[in-house]
């Protein structure tokens, strides 16, 4: 039987706008679909021809093409929260070079398939940095994936029990930009450890990874528990990188010290108050 799917352009019954619609919608261009009519009173109004009429339709679709293929890339990047630069008080961490964040912004470390490294204490904005460097990368046109050690080295180590580790690697590796937040706050068990070394094997010169870490590079083998496997991994990952340095006051604890009702004047002179960081449990002398 022929349906009205299979018809012909034009040999269609109904009224154009009913066609027209059909066809939009098969053509997949629904601004066009949604705009049309306005846009054509507009132009009728103003005296504008059919070529540039029909330019500033497909300039619309066009438009928000491009917007929805950019939330689509951030949906697929999992980020557990959207951050951009524009929030970055960067006079907060005076140990971070300012300049190289921004020229890092510009994504063509990506292009080079090059990786970066954030260092630093507790709460200063490594996962905030990574963030919108990864929002970046989103806007700029590449595909990006936000995980965390921990929760990489379980998705990895689960798809191998299942026989699809293959599958979960490729995966991996297809992404232009890889950010692994927060390697070092979980020790790793030797598979776990050897799964992540491979992940960064087979994404060197291939593409880039971005990896926070609350621990100096001389730390690195309590996390992976093997001398000889972090001498490996720091080898592809440090060939070509930028290190941003972090360390400073935790912006978190700031801003709950903040919040606090301030004390009073004869307790000031007291020894320098006791805080516990809210993620690692550690004192910090503020
Ligand atoms: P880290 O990953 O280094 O532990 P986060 O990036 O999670 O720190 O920062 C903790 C919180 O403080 C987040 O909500 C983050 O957005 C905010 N924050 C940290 N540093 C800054 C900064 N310099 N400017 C604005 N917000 C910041
Ligand atoms: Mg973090």
């Amino acid at each position: 039987m022929i349906t009205a799917d299979k018809l012909p352009v034009g040999t269609m019954s109904g009224t154009p706008q009913v066609m027209l619609a059909h066809h939009l919608k098969q053509l997949k261009l629904p601004t066009v679909l949604r705009e049309y009519d306005k846009v054509a009173r507009e132009c009728a109004r103003d005296g504008v021809d059919h070529p540039r009429y029909l330019l500033r339709l497909i300039e619309l679709e066009l438009i928000d093409r491009e917007r929805r293929t950019v939330e689509r890339r951030i949906r697929a990047a999992r980020f557990p929260a959207v951050k951009n630069f524009d929030t970055f008080d960067f006079t907060a961490i005076p140990a971070l070079n300012k300049m190289l964040v921004l020229e890092l912004a510009r994504c063509e470390y990506i292009l080079r398939r090059e990786n970066i490294i954030a260092l630093g204490n507790s709460g200063t904005g490594k996962t905030h940095v990574a963030l919108a460097l990864g929002l970046a990368a989103c806007q700029r046109g590449c595909s990006v994936l936000f995980t965390t050690a921990a929760a990489l080295v379980n998705q990895l180590m689960e798809a191998r029990d299942e026989r699809r580790l293959l599958k979960l690697q490729r995966d991996v590796q297809a992404v232009k930009l890889l950010i692994i937040d927060e390697l070092g706050y979980v020790p790793l068990s030797p598979t776990g450890a050897e799964l992540l070394f491979e992940t960064f094997s087979q994404r060197y010169e291939r593409g880039s990874t971005i990896v926070t870490s609350n621990l100096p590079f001389e730390d690195w083998t309590s996390v992976l528990g093997s001398e000889r496997l972090t001498g490996a991994l720091l080898d592809r990952l440090t060939h070509h990188v930028s290190i941003l340095t972090m360390n400073g006051h935790s912006y978190r604890l700031k801003q709950s010290a903040s919040r606090q009702p301030a004390t009073a004047g004869a307790e000031q002179d007291l020894a320098p108050q006791e805080i516990v960081d809210p993620d690692t449990g550690e004192i910090i002398t503020d």
